[in-house]
């Protein structure tokens, strides 16, 4: 039995029946118990194509699928004739093939003339098809066909409809159909099918007590039900605005679940014990804020007191910093980093990327080594004898501060006193290291009591503050709402690529004036055949390429090449030779993006800049202005642009604030981008919105308190049916 028969016969909803009679026929001739039995482990034999990318996108159980909910809703519920239907609708007819025929009309193509019941005559024609469609679809087969039909020079028709094989009298489904997210190789036929399974064999049983979903919201399988097949007539604005009552339930579970995890997490955290860290006057803080060139600013200095004062008591800070990009995060950080080592305790500082990593080392060196710190560095790529000293240095508490990658949080890492752990724009760190790094941190001791060290958490991707605490029940947040003096704000340009020449010009321009340039190269777009390798090696192709083109023409000036297949030695080579100067050019893939801090740049060329998301855009745009230098970001993009990508491109040339960025950000997200965003670990939820769903919000957050004082029996299984394993990762 092929997979995709095995698939059948644990999905085969009742709604799919009438129209896949072929299955039901294949199933009946097989025992009951089979079809119940559990399908076999999936390294038994290799999963096909559709079941793939079922699991690669993370639906491979029930609840997954029960919650894949539709993007949009095609209407097959009634059949029209030809003679009813007006040229330029959408209709589902009901047609017998009289003639097949594969033509040559300036194009290859199939076309199928075919009648109605009457004997109306319609002409479907299909530019794409396969040899056994041709075999299937043979002279005499009653077909479904849905699609737009037209007056064509040859009488009515339909170019590429829907089409499925149906008898006459084989019932049409008593719901709209919905239309699935779906990726590359994922049929909607084959991904209808899993999902009506899925929500036939979830377990959706009403687990909350009588008085805690608001008013007037249905069940949750009420809900799914009707999000998945809806009644024909359903009013379709409210499913596209979410403000149907069955959205609601959804955003209402959803939030629910994460507060009651969150409030838990507190309560589990607020006994536990961690180092006292008070500020000692006169100390290695006063040193590091007496040696800065600058003095901090106000926002600066008034997150620096919030952190220092959850230092100071007996129980672990769990704290959020946020600040736009350029904010001046790090400084705060290493003064928070003074306190616990002036405290007689170790700190840790961990970066998604090598890159970044590399320069919060070398800042803090610059900053902390003539003050007598000793700060160790681990990456992936240091191993061996030095690696080995750096770990003994660690252990026997020699290096007081520990910068690096998830390097920090291997195995063979022994702190002797952690105090503190600062995890620098956290959200890019995935489930399975934010854990990891909690693990690991815990367990230090002082005269046989456990102590958990102190967590604090950078991000530059900003939620208005409000929000960010009622939604972070279990975190509280710092908010650099202001930048550092003397920047002059960037200005942004938008440019067609047919002025790349200018571009350039302005590149020579900037380097005279004896100032640096990157030039980002752009993302490719994945085609249906490519996976995540082959659009890397794509994109590796088109920076090596734009690096020639630039370095032969900027003649005599050093010309940078920085891409993530570069042994990380290397690429910390390019870094120091741009951030030195003796590089005045940098071309680069978006290994640049976060956080990379060279003052003197003031420069950012963003080719195709129409396939960036916003925020990605943002960030990139935050590697200039760093300095008092007037800075430009120039972003060239290619026709055709596409609505929201000219909407993105607006933003940018409009505005420079992060938090108007991430709200713009959210507005032109369609519901469609989720999948993209939970990848990249960027959404904070999948079907509640922050902004819109306050209400719902606000009921979540006072029914959780109640719920796990009266109830905790339901709130463990409520939090558990939605977030199963990744519970753990909101305590994280
Ligand atoms: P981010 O918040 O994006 O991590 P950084 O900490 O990298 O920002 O700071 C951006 C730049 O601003 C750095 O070059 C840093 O040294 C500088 N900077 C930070 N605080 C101040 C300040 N108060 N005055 C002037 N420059 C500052
Ligand atoms: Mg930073």
């Amino acid at each position: 039995m092929c997979s995709s028969d095995l698939v059948r016969r644990h999905f085969v909803h009742p709604l799919w029946r009438g129209a896949d009679s072929r299955v039901r026929r294949h199933n009946h001739a097989m025992p009951e118990s089979a079809v119940d039995r559990p399908a076999p482990a999936p390294a038994a034999k290799p999963l096909s194509g559709p079941a793939r990318a079922l699991q690669r996108m993370g639906l491979d159980q029930p609840m997954a699928l029960a919650l894949h909910l539709p993007l949009r809703y095609e209407d097959e519920t009634r059949l029209v004739t030809v003679a009813e239907a007006r040229p330029g609708q959408t209709v589902l007819l009901q047609l017998q093939v009289r003639r097949s025929q594969v033509e040559q009309r300036g194009r290859r193509q199939l076309v199928l003339r075919t009648a109605d019941e009457s004997g109306d005559e319609v002409v479907l024609r299909f530019l794409h098809f396969y040899p056994s469609q041709v075999k299937a679809w043979a002279e005499g087969t009653w077909l479904r066909a849905r699609g737009e039909l037209r007056q064509g020079f040859f009488g009515r028709e339909m170019v590429h409809p829907q089409v499925r094989a149906a008898e006459p009298d084989d019932p049409l489904p008593t719901a709209l159909t919905p239309v699935y997210p779906a990726g590359a190789q994922l049929p909607q036929a084959y991904l209808r099918k899993a999902v009506a399974g899925g929500l036939a064999r979830a377990d959706l049983a009403e687990v909350l007590p009588p008085g805690t979903v608001p008013r007037g919201l249905p069940s949750l399988r009420e809900a799914l039900q009707f999000l998945h097949h809806p009644p024909p007539g359903t009013a379709m604005a409210t499913l596209e605005d979410h403000s149907h009552p069955a959205w609601q339930r959804l955003k209402f579970e959803e939030l629910l679940a994460q507060q009651l995890s969150q409030q838990q997490a507190r309560a589990e955290r607020e006994v536990l014990r961690a180092p006292v860290l008070t500020v000692r006057e006169g100390a290695l803080r006063d040193g590091l804020l007496a040696a800065l060139p600058w003095g901090l600013t106000g926002a600066q200095r008034r997150v620096a007191e919030e952190i220092a004062a959850d230092l100071a008591r007996p129980s672990p800070m769990h704290r959020l910093l946020q600040g736009d990009v350029g904010a001046g995060k790090t400084v705060v950080a290493a003064l928070a980093a003074c306190v616990a080592m002036d405290a007689g305790w170790q700190c840790a500082l961990m970066a998604p990327t090598e890159i970044l990593a590399e320069q919060h080392f070398q800042k803090l060196v610059q900053w902390l080594s003539p003050l007598g710190i000793q700060v160790a560095w681990l990456s992936g790529s240091r191993k061996g004898k030095v690696r080995r000293e750096q770990l003994a240095a660690i252990a026997e508490g020699r290096a007081r501060l520990v910068v690096g990658t998830h390097a920090v949080i291997q195995d063979d890492v022994h702190f002797q006193r952690l105090g503190l752990a600062i995890v620098d724009e956290q959200h890019r760190f995935g489930v399975a290291q934010r854990l990891a790094l909690r693990h690991k941190l815990r367990g230090q001791t002082e005269a046989g009591e456990p102590l958990e060290p102190h967590l604090l958490m950078m991000s530059a991707t900003p939620i208005p503050r409000t929000l960010a605490m009622t939604y972070y029940a279990d975190l509280e947040v710092s908010t650099i709402d202001e930048l550092p003096p003397g920047r002059s704000p960037i200005v942004t340009r938008v440019f067609a690529e047919s002025r790349r020449d200018e571009v350039v010009a302005r590149i020579r321009d900037e380097v005279a004036k004896g100032r640096q340039v990157y030039w980002v190269c752009p993302l490719v777009e994945a085609s249906e055949a490519e996976d995540m390798a082959g659009r890397s090696m794509a994109e590796l192709a088109n920076v090596t390429e734009t690096h020639a083109q630039l370095a032969a023409t900027l003649e005599g000036i050093g010309v940078g090449l920085l891409h993530g297949r570069l042994a990380p030695a290397d690429k910390a080579a390019v870094m120091a030779r741009f951030a030195g100067g003796e590089l005045a050019v940098l071309v680069a893939t978006t290994v640049i993006e976060v956080g990379v801090d060279v003052p003197n740049a003031s420069l950012m060329v963003i080719e195709h800049a129409e396939r960036f998301g916003l925020a990605q855009l943002h960030q990139l745009r935050g590697r200039v202005g760093r300095g008092a230098v007037e800075s430009v970001c120039v972003l060239l993009f290619t026709q055709p642009l596409s609505e929201t990508g000219k909407s993105r491109l607006r933003a940018m040339a409009e505005t420079t604030d992060g938090f108007e960025i991430a709200r713009r950000d959210l507005e032109l997200r369609g519901p469609g981008e989720f999948m993209g965003a939970r990848q990249s670990g960027d959404a904070l939820l999948r079907f509640a919105d922050l902004a819109e769903d306050a209400p719902l919000l606000a009921a979540a957050r006072q029914a959780a308190p109640r719920l796990l004082g009266a109830h905790p029996e339901a709130a463990a299984r409520h939090v558990r049916r939605w977030l199963g394993a990744g519970a753990e990762f909101l305590k994280a």
